[in-house]
């Protein structure tokens, strides 16, 4: 048997951290099983369903590289499928023509609440009885599922372990509503059923469903399949994670500076452990995941553990992945990669120094872009008087030199040094403002290197030009 997973987002927003967590545990759980992850979109609520939503969900999804083998499939193409399937429970008396009002139903409700049973619909009440023993065919009505009066529904959750409810406790749940739309419990079964899903790995908010989509399953001869339902995520106040705690899209990750690789490896952490390892590469994921240890207890959203594994990440990834997620934030940036050296030597170089992609896009502008102003603080301590001679002789050397590698500038630097008497900040630290614009960057020779030696003349001759009108206007 091939294992299929699936995640069956509505699409009423973005992509969400939670769902995105859920979704990562479906794929891999498949990936691990060598089976199949099939993206379904549950769209049949009009209303707070939007097409830009869709994009949005598929855009995170991509963004995170969790790719769907099949789909994704709409639940708004597959109403005749599900009607199908309605009529026939209805044939096989399994389901059944409901014409109570809803004022009949609010009026069983409140004399229910009154004698302090549980409300619920109840197909056995007398008036509920008599409205539908005096409907005619035609008369406006729902399908309700013939749930089970008896017995009760068990099921092995692969996170909570067994669970079991009473069949007492559900009641004929609504299939079709009166406008003739399937509801939301009975389109999930029949995808689930249709498309082939073997592991059913979602939200703990679903659990409810659960026993009532079991009884469908078996009303329509359908195989059930394998349940896991994810604790939740909560802020650091301990209440549900949301929007008041900061940023849950994944999308906003993205724009906030971090990788792919980072934020999975942070969802995936987030309930689920492998001994006390905390990096995973994506392979190491797949390898070690299973559903048991899932945790069942719910899971504080932590944005320092995240920034730190986005750290991690920065500092250890091949450049060309870096570069490849950084284009973005040039672009948000307008730094032009194509004016410069080439990116993965300049992310080579800088990464590592940065926690996020904008802090890496903010600091490599200089290799990219001229300036005409240097930092203001970083000028006034470094470009001063007596860099003078020392800069000016670092320029002729510049100028003469034959080889452009970091070794033969930090050569460079080394004979100023020597020649002047002076120790290696009196020169190093006016090089850098004047070749970066400012007073930190990595090692002045390597940066040297790939700024390149036209636009280390121009910015030493500038340095100059301000020290020089420094000193005028003193
Ligand atoms: N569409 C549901 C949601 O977004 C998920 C249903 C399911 O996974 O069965 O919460």
């Amino acid at each position: 048997m091939t294992v299929k997973t699936r995640f069956a987002p509505s699409p009423t927003g973005y992509l969400h951290v939670g769902g995105a967590r859920t979704a990562l545990y479906s794929w891999l759980y498949a990936k691990h099983q060598g089976g199949e992850f099939v993206l379904r979109i549950e769209d049949t609520d009009l209303e707070r369903n939007s097409q830009e939503a869709v994009d949005a969900i598929m855009e995170g999804m991509t963004w995170l590289g969790l790719d769907w083998d099949e789909g994704p499939y709409f639940q708004t193409q597959r109403f005749d499928r599900y009607n199908q399937m309605v009529d026939k429970l209805l044939a096989e008396d399994k389901a059944y023509k409901c014409y109570a009002s809803k004022e009949l139903l609010d009026e069983v409700r409140a004399e229910q609440e009154a004698n302090k049973e549980m409300p619920r619909y109840d197909a056995d009440h007398p008036k509920i009885k008599a409205a539908n023993a005096a409907a005619k065919e035609g008369d406006p009505c729902v399908i309700r599922f013939r749930n089970p009066k008896e017995g009760s529904v068990v099921f092995d959750d692969q996170i909570r372990g067994r669970i079991e409810i009473s069949n007492t406790q559900m009641d004929d749940l609504i299939i079709r509503r009166t406008d003739g739309a399937p509801t939301y419990n009975f389109c999930v079964v029949v995808d689930d059923w249709d498309m082939g899903i073997t592991h059913v790995i979602r939200g703990e908010d679903h659990i409810n469903n659960t026993p009532r989509q079991i009884n469908i399953y078996h009303a329509l001869g359908a195989p059930v399949p394998t349940f896991a339902h994810c604790a939740m995520i909560l802020g650091d106040d301990g209440a549900k994670l949301s929007k008041r705690h900061g940023a849950v899209s994944v999308m906003q990750y993205r724009d906030m500076g971090y990788l792919p690789e980072a934020l999975n490896n942070y969802l995936v952490r987030l309930g689920w452990s492998h001994g006390d390892q905390e990096i995973f590469s994506r392979e190491e994921m797949v390898e070690f995941f299973s559903l048991n240890a899932i945790s069942k207890s719910a899971s504080a959203f932590n944005t320092d553990k995240l920034l730190w594994l986005n750290n991690h990440y920065m500092k250890t990834s091949a450049p060309e992945y870096v570069a490849e997620h950084l284009q973005w934030h040039l672009d948000q940036q307008g730094i032009n990669k194509d004016n410069g050296p080439a990116i993965t030597e300049v992310i080579a170089l800088v990464a590592e120094r940065c926690n996020t992609l904008v802090e890496l896009a903010e600091q490599i502008r200089y290799f990219y872009e001229d300036f005409s102003e240097f930092d203001a603080g970083a000028a006034k301590k470094h470009l001063r008087g007596v860099a003078k001679e020392p800069l000016e002789l670092a320029l002729a050397k510049v100028e003469a030199l034959n080889e452009w590698t970091t070794e033969s500038l930090h050569q460079m630097i080394a004979d100023v040094c020597a020649e002047l008497e002076i120790g290696m900040g009196k020169i190093g630290m006016p090089l850098r403002v004047a070749v970066t614009g400012g007073g930190q960057s990595p090692s002045v020779d390597a940066v040297m290197q790939l700024v390149g030696k036209a636009r280390c003349v121009a910015r030493i001759q500038m340095a100059l030009a301000y020290i020089a009108e420094r000193e005028a206007n003193a």
